[in-house]
């Protein structure tokens, strides 16, 4: 682990101190020493000058037993030794030694310099004492000439004795700074390295991604700038991220209100992205597809060779997919490569269209096609047959003339009766499609009377009673014309399939919200496979019955149409045998009755 900030200062800083100390307390002791020594040396020089000045009182020098007294007596109570050493080295007196013992002094460095008439000094084991002295000689004079040499010592273990007790001071004196020293070197490294832990702990937060703390701009100008330049960092890191925050918010609004399917993945081939509607198509759950291998998520081989394909070649590809189950549908996808920031292809956005409705469109407007042309084609070869007959047989025989002009008015009833069928519908489309069907509020009873009125003869003739029956007054708002319109087509037909002497019983009723129109007659009913597909144009149950009935196939695909551009429905209830119930179903627009 590596060693925190203040931990590599600390120590530095004590270092210093330490050593600085170690160097002053070094050269305070050497220098106190010296100044001690000095100090003992004047003060010997001071003693020996003055037991000189004694022996040199008298017009000569004393005897030696005086000598040896005044030694004794001055160097005893001072603790000095006192030696006089005559011209020719001989010792004269001596405070600690009896001079007739001592050899000759004469070389000694000291004594030679004051027989010289200096004055000298001397550090140097006593061969006497056998310790370490400290020496100094002065002179003695008599007549200007030189008597003899004077000369005051001290151990110096006693000055060193004398210096301990200052160096356990010094020392003492050391530690406590040291103590000292190491509490500020503490501090100094603290308060260095405090700001310098600020901005980390800074820095810890932004990486952290709370962009939004500021640093004080504090401290020594390089912390605070650096503290400044963090800041800016952490503003524009904000400013992008929110930038970016706020496009991905975009396109994921984008994807998620798409009505096409969205497919991202990676080049790996798992899934990366999928939106809602590629979850619908694909039946994926996105929440679970993220980070699924393609080929797991989606068991469609069409889709992974895209994928696969889109990956390897970097250019857009297109393909069909089919699906069978739970129902056919057909969807339509188009592979796109996604490059990363240097051009590789980093993955593929796969656009899905659910194509199903088109393809169910493209073969209705097929089938209807078909459809028209074949019901046309019946009438049209009669048409021709008849006329061509009629042509080639010149003059014609009355009887017949009228014959073929009978089938030619026929057909042509039955192509007008087609034509007219056809337009309408297109009409009631084409108003749906635009701008809605016109509507006004309408008493429901006044178009089903109109109904009743128009089919009467029709019935009479089939001998078919149609009893009209209308719960309460109810009104709606509808178009009367294509609501009275539909109505007609279902009575007409329940006329047609009523064997005589039954009924058509035409019921209204006001429901919740909507109003529920009826047709039911004792016909013989429609078996259920028919039911969904009675609705389409040109479908018929029985073709060869309801073409000699003259039915277009276009009745009920009319009335589906007229319920829907109410916004309402039509359905059958029907069984083969138990006669049909034809509902129509608008809303009334209106509130619910309480
Ligand atoms: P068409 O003009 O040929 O009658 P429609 O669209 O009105 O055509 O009816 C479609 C088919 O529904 C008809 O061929 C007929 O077989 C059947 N159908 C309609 N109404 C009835 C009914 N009331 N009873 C039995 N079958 C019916």
């Amino acid at each position: 682990m590596r060693r925190r900030l203040v931990w590599t200062l600390f120590p530095t800083h004590l270092g210093l101190a330490l050593v600085s100390l170690l160097a002053f307390g070094v050269f305070a002791g050497l220098a106190f020493r010296a100044a001690h020594l000095e100090q003992l040396r004047d003060d010997l020089e001071a003693r020996a000058g003055m037991l000189a000045h004694r022996l040199a009182e008298g017009p000569a020098m004393p005897d030696s037993a005086a000598i040896q007294r005044l030694c004794q007596g001055l160097g005893e109570p001072a603790g000095v030794r006192l030696t006089v050493v005559l011209p020719s080295g001989r010792v004269a007196g001596d405070s600690m030694d009896e001079p007739e013992a001592m050899e000759l002094h004469g070389e000694r460095p000291e004594i030679r310099a004051a027989l010289a008439g200096e004055t000298g000094s001397a550090v140097r084991l006593s061969a006497t004492l056998g310790q370490r002295m400290l020496y100094v000689a002065a002179p003695v004079r008599h007549d200007g000439a030189v008597a003899g040499a004077v000369r005051a010592a001290v151990p110096l273990a006693w000055i060193e004795a004398h210096l301990a007790a200052h160096w356990r001071r010094l020392l003492t004196g050391s530690l406590a700074a040291a103590g000292m020293a190491a509490l500020l070197a503490l501090a100094v490294a603290r308060h260095v390295a405090a700001p310098v832990r600020r901005l980390d702990r800074f820095a810890d937060r932004f990486a952290r991604g709370e962009l939004e703390a500021r640093i004080d701009p504090e401290g020594p100008e390089e912390i605070a700038r650096l503290g400044g330049a963090l800041n800016r960092m952490a503003q524009e890191l904000e400013a992008r991220m929110s930038a970016v925050v706020a496009q991905r918010n975009e396109t994921e609004a984008v994807l998620a209100s798409m009505g096409e399917g969205v497919l991202v993945v990676g080049e790996d081939e798992r899934i990366r992205d999928c939106n809602r509607a590629a979850g619908v198509l694909l039946a994926l759950d996105p929440a679970t597809a993220r980070g699924r291998p393609i080929g797991e998520a989606v068991r469609n081989s069409a889709l992974q060779a895209l994928v696969a394909r889109t990956l390897e070649e970097a250019r857009p590809g297109e393909c069909d997919l089919v699906f069978r189950t739970p129902q056919e549908r057909f969807i339509q996808a188009r592979g796109m490569p996604l490059k990363n920031a240097d051009g590789r292809v980093a993955g593929t956005v796969v656009v899905l269209n659910d194509v199903t409705r088109l393809k169910r469109l493209e073969s209705l407007r097929r089938d209807f096609v078909g459809n028209v042309s074949h019901e046309l084609k019946t009438p049209i070869t009669s048409l021709r047959a008849a006329s061509e007959t009629l042509l080639d047989e010149a003059p014609p025989d009355p009887a017949d003339a009228r014959r073929f002009l009978d089938i030619i008015h026929r057909h042509a009833l039955r192509l007008e009766a087609i034509v007219e069928d056809l337009l309408q519908l297109s009409r009631i489309e084409h108003d749906t499609e635009r701008s809605g069907v016109p509507m006004e509020r309408v008493p429901l009873r006044r178009p089903l009377e109109a109904v009743v009125a128009a089919c009467r003869t029709r019935a009479e003739r089939r001998r078919v009673q149609i009893d009209l029956r209308i719960d309460g007054e109810p009104e709606g708002t509808v178009n009367e014309a294509l609501i009275e319109q539909a109505v007609t087509n279902l009575v007409d037909n329940a006329i047609k399939f009523s064997p005589p002497g039954r009924a058509v019983r035409i019921t209204a009723s006001r429901e919740a919200t909507a109003l529920r129109i009826a047709v039911e007659d004792e016909g013989p009913g429609i078996a259920p496979e028919h039911h969904a597909r009675i609705f389409e144009r040109f479908y018929c149950v029985d073709p060869g019955r309801s073409r000699r009935q003259g039915g277009t196939g276009l009745g009920l695909a009319i009335v589906k149409h007229i319920a829907l551009a109410h916004g309402g429905s039509i359905r059958v209830e029907s069984e083969p045998g138990r006669g049909s119930r034809f509902v129509l179903e608008i809303p009334s627009g209106e509130p619910a009755e309480e």
